[in-house]
């Protein structure tokens, strides 16, 4: 299977999904697609938003994830419990096509059929008149970086209506520069340090060839994933990480995963603190796209995430990694 270009991609994509002139980016339409046979909610929002249950509760063998729960209560000063609401909003483009995504494919290629234009602000009107709204607003997608000022506009639009109940998430493939190419240096001072955001940034892999083999992007830009990630985090922004551990059978899983964690310790030491591995779940969209390899491949993260628990126990002390994942120093 021939690889993405990524960066002729993401500049196709980005040409279609927002329109700076009004402020607008393209959210999906998530009425009748195999997404929304999964949501235990309905859609809201004229269709385009979705309620997502936050849980930190995880497979047997694999670590709680305590994202966005503890950040978001903290930041927003109330008790953080095993569960919070959030909206979702998903701007309608990615540039990876990773095979155990849980938003049908149609929904990432920016088909204006499947999709509808809204100024950011509007998104945020329609989320603070909904009733009994949750207080995270989670920018979803697609990449929501390929629309970098999404969260500018957001924060702002919500500084404005002094809305200082909500917090804000995003989610960020680390795929690309456009943070630096495409947001005035305000916005990256007003999203590096806002109180209420926090980002995770997902590490597709834990080695070239599986980042490969998850996203179909090529496999030097797994190299990419780090740099992006280390340059975000010089900005001083709230920021967590995840890793898939899904890939391609083959020998020393674990030792790869050790290479892995080394690579995030170069960062910065307590890095694997602030990285939740996600255990990769067959939901609707996915059941389809399952071939013997991908099947073998969860299979794979199991060895994976043992090795990843090892190597967590052997480097950081029981209290380091007991602290709460907002407490980690980075
Ligand atoms: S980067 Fe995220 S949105 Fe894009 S295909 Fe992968 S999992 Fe889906």
């Amino acid at each position: 299977m021939t690889a993405i270009d990524t960066d002729a991609y993401s500049a196709q994509l980005r040409a279609k999904a927002v329109d700076l002139s009004v402020q607008a980016l393209l959210i999906s339409d998530l009425r009748g697609t195999a997404q929304e046979n999964d949501l235990s909610e309905p859609v809201n929002c004229g269709g385009y938003g979705r309620i997502r249950h936050f849980s930190s509760a995880a497979s047997p063998g694999w670590p709680p994830n305590p994202l966005p729960i503890l950040p978001a209560a903290a930041a927003l000063g109330i008790p953080p419990g095993d569960q919070m609401r959030a909206q979702v909003f998903q701007n309608a483009v990615c540039n990876w096509r990773c095979w155990y995504c849980y938003v049908p494919f149609s929904l990432l290629s920016g088909n204006e059929k499947k999709a509808q234009w809204f100024a950011a602000a509007e998104l945020v009107d329609r989320y603070l008149a909904e009733p009994e709204r949750p207080g995270i607003l989670d920018l979803s997608g697609g990449q929501p970086d390929l629309v970098p000022e999404w969260v500018a506009w957001t924060l702002q639009a919500l500084d404005e209506r002094r809305a200082g109940d909500v917090y804000v998430w995003s989610d960020d493939n680390l795929s690309g520069p456009y943070f630096w190419s495409h947001l005035t240096e305000t916005q990256r001072e007003l999203i590096a340090t806002h109180p209420r955001y926090g980002r995770v940034c997902c590490f597709k892999g834990f080695d070239a060839e599986s980042f490969a083999f998850n996203t179909r992007a090529a496999p030097e830009l797994f190299d990419r994933q780090f740099e992006l990630f280390a340059r975000l985090l010089a900005t001083g922004m709230d920021l967590y990480a995840y890793v898939t551990l899904t890939g391609p059978v083959g020998e020393r899983i674990g030792e790869k995963v050790a290479r892995f964690i080394d690579r995030l310790q170069r960062i910065s030491d307590a890095l694997p603190l602030r990285t939740v591995p996600l255990e990769i779940e067959v939901w609707g969209p996915v059941a389809p796209r399952l071939t013997a390899a991908r099947r073998q491949a969860l299979d794979v993260q199991n060895q994976a995430i043992e090795a990843w628990n090892t190597e967590v126990e052997a480097r950081f002390t029981p209290a380091d990694r007991q602290r709460p994942i907002d407490e980690i120093t980075l």
